[in-house]
């Protein structure tokens, strides 16, 4: 946690002097803890947390123990981030600019001393329905069980703006249900809702258990609704769900999304921020086979594009020693 990791760091910086003297049992006092806020199980921040860990772990020097638990996913983690539960974050590029500047779900409370890390893999809003429901586009949504994402998820935080772009509230569903991203493929499979939302990287397990378990198509989000989202917020871009990820899913579906950021806050120390993107980018090649969703992943890229919070100068004391950046 972060107050102990600092609290560590402190305590390691004031017995330097004695450390010539201690025991083993010192060095275990010097143990570094961080915690990783992730998402569901089946969505695909679980695995960027477990492989951040992964290889900080195996860090030889750094003595940091490092864990990722699933967590409610964006908002959740930027609030984890903001009360010490959490150290570091993966969340919806639209959620660290949203936090950061105090605007959207958190009009009124930005967060200044939010940092980006980098940026990693790209996350369409994914919009799943039951074949048997009749859902071809956005629109057929109104009078559906439609599943919104829990309050803390990014998808709820996204289809909120989608909501409001089409002027819809919860009633303009007959059933607007809050279930975490791990239950929504179970929730659509036992036909207790007709439609999905997910805003995550491609492919994962969700979308995969939902589509093996029962008959199911990628909507396309394509219209002026969407259309006048991604104008008028330059966090959000137009993309595409390649066609063949998913049975009965042969073709590529339109939609628009966002990229998924690793944050943290200006408070989180520089040397164990600096450590950890050193694990990750030293072994770049290895992170990147931890997840099909990493597979076109740029490092310098990662490191420029999709952040809106300044970066923490543990990160861009690394980046700058690589040439990424001025
Ligand atoms: N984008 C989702 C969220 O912010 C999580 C996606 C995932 O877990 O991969 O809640």
């Amino acid at each position: 946690m972060k107050r102990h990791a600092f609290s560590a760091a402190a305590f390691t910086g004031a017995i330097l002097g004695a450390a010539m003297f201690a025991s083993p049992a010192m060095a275990q006092e010097e143990e570094k803890f961080i915690t990783i806020g992730t998402g569901g199980q089946t969505g695909v921040y679980y695995v960027v947390g477990q492989s951040v860990c992964r290889l900080v772990n195996r860090l030889e020097d750094a003595n940091i123990k490092c864990n990722a638990p699933s967590t409610g996913g964006s908002v959740a983690n930027i609030n984890g981030i903001k009360s010490g539960q959490l150290d570091m974050g993966v969340v919806q590029s639209d959620v660290q600019y949203q936090a950061y500047n105090g605007t959207g779900n958190f009009e009124g409370d930005a967060y200044e001393d939010l940092r980006a890390v980098f940026r990693v893999h790209g996350e369409p809003l994914t919009l799943l329905a039951r074949a048997d429901s009749g859902i071809e586009t956005l629109d057929d949504l109104e009078g559906k069980r439609v599943n919104i994402g829990n309050p803390g998820s990014g998808q709820r935080n996204t289809m909120e703006v989608v909501m409001e772009a089409k002027g819809w509230t919860k009633d303009t569903f007959s059933l607007a249900s809050q279930l975490d991203a791990a239950e929504q493929a179970a929730a659509l499979a036992d036909n207790n809702v007709d439609a999905m939302v997910y805003v995550v990287g491609h492919p994962n397990g969700s979308i995969q258990e939902a589509t093996t378990t029962v008959d199911a198509r990628l909507i396309p989000l394509n219209d002026e609704a969407i259309d006048g989202i991604v104008e008028e917020f330059p966090y959000y871009s137009k993309s595409v769900i390649p066609g063949g990820l998913y049975k009965g899913n042969d073709e590529d579906v339109e939609t628009f999304g966002v990229a998924a950021t690793f944050v943290t806050t200006a408070e989180a120390d520089e040397e164990i921020v600096y450590q950890t993107v050193k694990a990750i980018f030293d072994n770049f090649d290895r992170f990147k086979q931890l997840h099909p969703a990493f597979e076109n992943l740029d490092q310098e890229e990662m490191v420029t594009m999709g952040l809106s919070a300044p970066l923490h100068d543990g990160a861009a004391r690394y980046y700058r020693e690589q040439g990424w950046i001025e």
